[in-house]
């Protein structure tokens, strides 16, 4: 099987997790086990600019003061090499996506933000980069830290990557590969470019 392209999550897959979601939802005043996005759907208008108010502070500090993830660097590198195409899709906003790019000097093929496409777990953000690159979904793989990026990359038609920075995620059969860190994947491309012995 090719592999053509290679889609990233960004909080906690490239960037070292450092959103503190729990203080968030606690600021906005909803659960803690909730989803901020989808529970800002069923705001009044007031409320929700308030909310995302809230989350982009958040968000911006956050980008501000963001770490790569181990391995990062070499891996993107390597996938340049190969020919291998770049892209991020992720709930933050355009703004402290572009924050993260700039203080890390990365570039990416294609980039997908909630302004963009409807939110993972739904694969409209995967599809709407995928589309923009041109390539099938069978030849890409998504790499996220969380439950719905796996959901979100089989829905696109995709395989996955699993990056559980040293945590036991509980939901590590959903994905096809597991890896403690994006410095791993390096290791799988072989693999994934079906060119391993
Ligand atoms: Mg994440």
């Amino acid at each position: 099987m090719a592999l053509k392209a290679m889609l990233f999550d960004m909080d906690g897959t490239l960037t070292r997790p450092r959103l503190d979601f729990a203080a968030i939802k606690r600021e906005i005043g909803i659960p803690t086990t909730s989803f901020i996005l989808e529970v800002m759907e069923t705001m009044t208008p007031t409320e929700r600019e308030r909310a995302m108010a809230i989350v982009e502070r958040h968000e911006q500090e956050a980008a501000e003061r963001s770490e790569l993830n181990d391995g990062v660097v070499p891996l993107l590198a390597e996938l340049g090499r190969r020919g291998i195409l770049t892209g991020i899709i992720t709930r933050n906003s355009r703004r402290s996506c572009e924050t993260v790019m700039t203080r890390h000097e990365l570039a990416f093929s294609v980039l997908v933000c909630r302004e963009c496409a409807r939110a993972k777990p739904s694969p409209d953000g995967i599809l709407l980069a995928l589309q923009r690159l041109r390539i099938d979904a069978a030849s890409a793989v998504y790499v996220g830290d969380h439950l719905i990026d796996l959901q979100a990359g089989h829905a696109a038609g995709a395989r996955t990557i699993l990056v559980t920075n040293g945590h036991d995620k509980g939901f590590h059969v959903e994905a096809d590969f597991v890896v403690a860190g994006p410095g791993e994947i390096v290791g799988l491309l072989d693999t994934l470019q079906g060119t391993a012995r």
